[in-house]
Order: structure tokens, then sequence, then C-alpha cells
């Protein structure tokens, strides 16, 4: 079993957490800070407001004592902060004014601090006062110095307002922060992770069913669900593969067997004269004859074993083919020379239509490929179109050129016994004959030839087509690429 820290599962939920764990710690410390911003502001602003409308009482009324009522009216009911005091400080260091909650106090301001706010500064501090614990408590005051003139005399209004209430909030906010960001982050793992679990099902379903799928077993499938979805997909993908691979097993086992078949023949036949020779002694003249024919058998498994290499090299593309300039032309006429005397045996007229072009011969007919295999399979059809006709018939060979000139044809037609349509298909199969009990005809028949021819036509860029009415004639076409 995999290890758990290779799996996907494990590096997606890793990746997840440590995307989603750093934006939710980021979010939470920028609404943190908004939050603490705001609420720090919204004690200054409140204080200012406070300083403002004392001053203009201090104006209206002077240092009333009821001053001190009207703030504790107007402020203390609505405050929203705990704890604050009010004093009201000229420039001696008497206190004027003092609301209650602000006896004895001292405020450890700075003698140039002050100076600064007799002299018109607005002045804002954190501070603790030494001596009044329930009014700093653990997180101090806010202080704000505020200049007051009254009849050309200077003073101080100090207003203190204790951060214990914020602070604290702001203190229960982080701890719930500290606690819960973790906790998101730990069941969001969780949750991931058996959700993906969920997810991962049918991978490890379908890693399951691969495993079981063995060459043994190729025809069976993995299941596709119908989600649609990637891993459906897959499976899908997936048999199709294994539908290849099977396909080309099935040929691979078919060509096997076709070829021990046809290997075992011409041995058979082998072994069974040369028993039939050692029996009993034999007159020159008879072993001649059965060496003869054991040499036609030898003849004929060379021939496969050559033609079975030829494919295989065709197949592996190892097969060195020249590529030099062919004239069909010239080629078709070494072909035919070549082939006539077999014809003649069955007095078969070859006709031949050469490709008309008096000046430019050479140009128009020529094709890219390897001379020595194209002859092969120009004198494969020929005597396939001799061997499938009857005696005294007639062979048309012609090359033409598709009205483009890109393509040159090279066909040859006969009047024998034709190919009928369920096996059209089949012919150019390795191993492939319509008719098995010809096998013997000429000796030679082994279902190669057309494949070979086949696979050399393809390896040159061209194909192959073949046409044919049962009874009355075939005609096959080599089709490919003028060299031009
Ligand atoms: P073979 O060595 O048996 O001729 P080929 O691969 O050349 O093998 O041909 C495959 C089969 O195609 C032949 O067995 C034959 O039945 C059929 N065939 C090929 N050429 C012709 C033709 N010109 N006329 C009729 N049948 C043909």
């Amino acid at each position: 079993m995999a290890k758990f820290y290779k799996t996907i599962r494990w590096k997606l939920n890793i990746s997840f957490i440590a995307i989603f764990g750093t934006a939710l710690i980021l979010f939470s410390i920028i609404i943190y800070n908004i939050f603490a911003f705001q609420n720090r502001s919204s004690i200054d602003e409140a204080m200012i407001t406070m300083a403002h409308s004392i001053n203009e009482s201090i104006h209206e009324e002077g240092f009333d004592k009821d001053i001190l009522d009207e703030i504790k009216e107007t402020y203390i009911p609505f405050t929203p902060y705990s704890a604050f005091f009010v004093e009201v400080i000229d420039m001696t260091g008497n206190i004027i004014i003092k609301l209650n909650q602000s006896n004895n106090l001292v405020l450890p301001i700075d003698n140039s601090v002050m100076h600064d706010a007799f002299y018109g500064k607005q002045i804002f501090q954190t501070i603790h006062l030494t001596n009044n614990d329930t009014l700093s408590g653990k997180y101090g005051i806010r202080l704000l110095l505020y200049p007051v003139n009254y009849q050309s005399a200077k003073y101080v209004l100090a207003i203190g307002v204790s951060l214990s209430n914020l602070e604290s909030l702001l203190h229960n906010l982080r701890l719930i922060l500290y606690l819960t960001v973790p906790i998101i982050i730990v069941l969001s793992f969780i949750f991931g992770w058996v959700y993906s679990k969920k997810a991962y099902k049918p991978v490890n379903q379908l890693i399951e069913s691969s495993n079981y799928i063995t060459a043994e077993r190729l025809t069976e499938r993995l299941p596709v669900s119908d989600t649609g979805d990637e891993i459906s997909k897959l499976a899908l993908t997936l048999n199709n593969m294994i539908e290849r691979l099977e396909n080309s097993f099935s040929i691979l086992k078919q060509f096997t067997s076709d070829a021990s078949h046809e290997l075992r023949t011409p041995l058979t036949i082998l072994r069974g004269e040369i028993e039939i020779a050692l029996n009993k002694t034999r007159d020159t003249a008879e072993y001649k004859r059965i060496l003869v024919n054991n040499l036609s058998e030898i003849l004929r498994l060379q021939k496969i074993v050559d033609g079975l290499l030829l494919l295989s090299q065709l197949d592996e593309g190892k097969f060195k083919i020249k590529n030099t300039k062919i004239n069909l032309n010239e080629l078709l006429a070494v072909a035919v020379s070549k082939i006539t005397p077999l014809a003649k045996k069955k007095n078969i007229r070859i006709i031949v239509n050469l490709l008309e072009n008096v000046d430019q011969e050479d140009k128009q007919a020529s094709v890219y490929g390897d001379e020595g295999l194209l002859l092969n399979v120009i004198l494969n059809l020929l005597d396939n179109a001799i061997k499938y006709s009857a005696s005294d018939s007639e062979i048309t060979c012609s090359i033409n050129k598709s009205l483009d000139s890109r393509t040159i044809n090279l066909s040859i037609e006969d009047n024998g016994i034709g190919i009928s349509k369920e096996h059209i298909a089949m012919i150019f199969e390795r191993f492939y004959k319509v008719d098995q009990s010809r096998t013997r005809m000429g000796n030679m028949s082994a279902g190669l030839g057309l494949s070979i021819s086949n696979a050399i036509i393809q390896t040159l860029g061209g194909r192959i087509e073949a046409e044919s009415i049962e009874g009355k004639g075939s005609k096959f076409s080599i089709l490919l690429q003028t060299a031009d």
C-alpha cells in the first residue's frame, strides 16, 4: 500500500489546508486590527466631543459647580466606558474642577507636555495611574489634554477614560480567534480528509479493478459510473485501451497460430517424404525426385520465414527502405517481362497501358521509393492475377495520374475468379486465404503476399485498393504520391 503522505489525497488536503489556513489567519488578523483601530479611534472621538462641549459650558457658565452635574448627567449614562474622569487644571497646577472619579489622581505627565497643552495643543496619551488601580486597570487609561482659554487665563481640561472595557473586549476577541481559528483549520482538514476519501473511492475501485485485469483477463472491463466526471472518463479511456490491447492480443494469438500452422504443413510433408525415403533403399532417380520435392518445400518454408521477417521489420519501422526516384513506366515494364513466362504457361495475355507522356515521361511517372520492394509488390499482384485467372484470359496493367497530378495509380486488372464481398475486406490480413483448399495452389500460397505488399506500400506512404466482382475479376491499385 502506498504511504499515505505520497497520495494525491494527502497532498491535496495539505495544500488546501495551507492555503485556507493562511487565508483564515490573515483574514482574522485584518478584521481584528480594523475592529481594534475603529474602537480605539471612537474613544478618542468621544473624548474630543466631550471636551468640546465642556469647553463650551465653561465659556457659558464659568467654573460653576453645576457644570459637573451637567457632565455627569450628559455623559455618564451614555458613555460606553465604565470609568472616566474630568479635571480642569490652571497654570499653577490647581485643580479647579474635578469629577468624582478623579479624586486624588496624580497624572504622570511631563511638564513639557503639560506646557504644550496649556499653549493650545490637544494631546492624547495612554497612561497608567499609579494611585488609582480601578481606573487604570490592567490596560491603563486614555488621556486627553485639551487647552481651555477662559477670561484670558489658560487652563487644561484633562479627560481620562479607562481602557479596561475595550481592551478586555479585544482580549476576549483575541482569545476567541486563538481558539476558533485552529479549531476551524483542524475541522476543515478532518472534513476534507473524510470527504476526499469518499471522492477517491472510485479511483481506488479503478485501481483494484485494473489490478484484476491481466493479459489472460482482457475481456474484463473497468466499471464506469454515469457521473460523467474525470474518473468515469478515465475508466472509459482505460476501457478503450484495454479493448485495443485485447484486439492486438487476439491478432497476435491468431498470427502465432496461423504462422505455426503454415510452417507445420511443409515441415510435415518434408518429414513424411524423408521417412518414406528412408524406409527402404531406392534408386537414384527416386532419391532425386524426393530431393526435388524437399527442396520445393524448403523454398516454401524460406519464403514464409522471409516474408514474416520482412513484415516484422516493416512493422517495427526497422527496415531500411531506399528512397530513390523511380520511373513507374520502366518498373512496370520490367515486372511484366519477368512475369510473362509464367503468364504464357496459361496462355494469358498481359496488356500494358503506360502513362502517356512523350515529352516529360520521367517527370510524370516518377515516385519516390525502394525499387526492389516496389518491383516485388507489382510482381506479387501480377502473380496473383495469373494464379486466380483462367487460361487464355487477359490481364491489363495501367498507370494513371489523378486529376491534380499528385497521385499515381498503378492498377492490375484480371478477369479471374474474383473475390466475394465478405472476403475482400480480409485479403490484406496475414495468412488470409479466401479458399483454404487452394492453399497448395502453385505450392507457394501462404496468404502473406498481399499483407506484405500492403505493408510495403504503406511504408512508402501510399495505399493499395482492391475492387472485385466474384466470378468476373479483380482490380488491385497501388496509389503513390508523385515525385515532382
Ligand atoms: P496468396 O499467397 O494466398 O495468394 P495473398 O496475400 O497474395 O496470398 O492473397 C490473399 C488471398 O486473396 C488469396 O488467397 C486469394 O484468395 C485472394 N486473391 C488475391 N489476389 C487475387 C486475385 N487477383 N483474384 C482473386 N483472388 C485473389
